[in-house]
């Protein structure tokens, strides 16, 4: 992802300063330590030739980083009140299909939502709601449901909305996807995003969060790689990712990660 973020040194010196105006919007990487911290963290600061600027946690935890545990990168308080009602009204219902209205009506200003969402989660609500639906299709066809039942289940208006929104995300139609291959993809959610995990009977190949461009890609180059097609369901290497990962958020929560 392209950062627009300011330079090194403009950003070594809000960094420095402790600049709230950062809060949810940039995050420091310390190569000596291993975390990342929020701007406004308190610890001591590190020299800036050991600092790499993110402007998400999804980016940081890409990298590599973990968060640290005294300025929290991945609590979300940060965010408002509107980002935690909506996240809450999509884990109630995560069948909905949202609409700009909806939204409006529930007495929201869609600009500053979205800023806010695309700020903190890199999509907005709307994009997020539609992922949230692909995931619950995605889930129906890993337990080896057909399509048509996957879209029901997806609460997408039309086989061919489905298609078309499951093929902008992985380069390729659900159908292609079959079950009983060497290769077998499955969708994990986390709490900063939807992730896929590609794994044969005994390695993780591939995780990858879902809106990453170059997920297509990767997808093809496994399967040149594994000279075969990639399928839908879980191995054991899949179930350890999901736990791990599952660990580790509850982890965050409890502040002992
Ligand atoms: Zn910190």
């Amino acid at each position: 992802m392209l950062s627009d973020l300011p330079d090194h040194a403009t950003m070594h010196a809000a960094l420095l300063a402790r600049d709230p105006r950062w809060e949810g919007r940039a995050y420091v990487c310390v190569a000596t330590t291993g975390i990342f911290c929020r701007l406004t963290c308190p610890a001591r600061k590190p020299l800036p030739e050991n600092c790499s600027f993110h402007a998400t946690v999804a980016d940081c935890l890409e990298a590599g980083f973990r968060p640290c545990k005294r300025c929290r990168p991945l609590d979300r308080e940060g965010a408002g009140p509107a980002v935690a009602e909506l996240m809450a009204a999509l884990e109630a219902d995560p069948g909905r299909r949202w609409t700009e209205r909806d939204l409006i009506a529930a007495g929201h200003d869609p600009s500053t939502l979205r800023r806010a969402f695309r700020r903190h989660f890199g999509m907005t609500f709307l994009e997020m709601a539609r992922l949230r639906r692909l995931r619950e299709g995605f889930a129906a066809l890993e337990q080896g449901g057909k399509v048509i039942s996957a879209q029901h289940e997806a609460g997408f208006e039309s086989a061919s909305a489905f298609r078309a929104a499951f093929a902008r995300l992985l380069g390729r139609a659900p159908s292609d996807l079959r079950q009983g291959q060497l290769l077998l993809a499955s969708w994990i959610a986390t709490p900063l995003g939807d992730m896929i995990a590609v794994a044969s009977a005994s390695h993780l190949h591939l995780l990858e969060f879902v809106g990453r461009k170059a997920l297509p890609a990767e997808l093809r180059q496994l399967e040149r790689e594994a000279c075969g097609p990639i399928g839908l369901g879980r191995t054991g290497p899949l179930e350890q990712a999901a736990a791990e990962l599952a660990r580790y958020f509850a982890g965050e929560a409890r502040g002992s990660g």
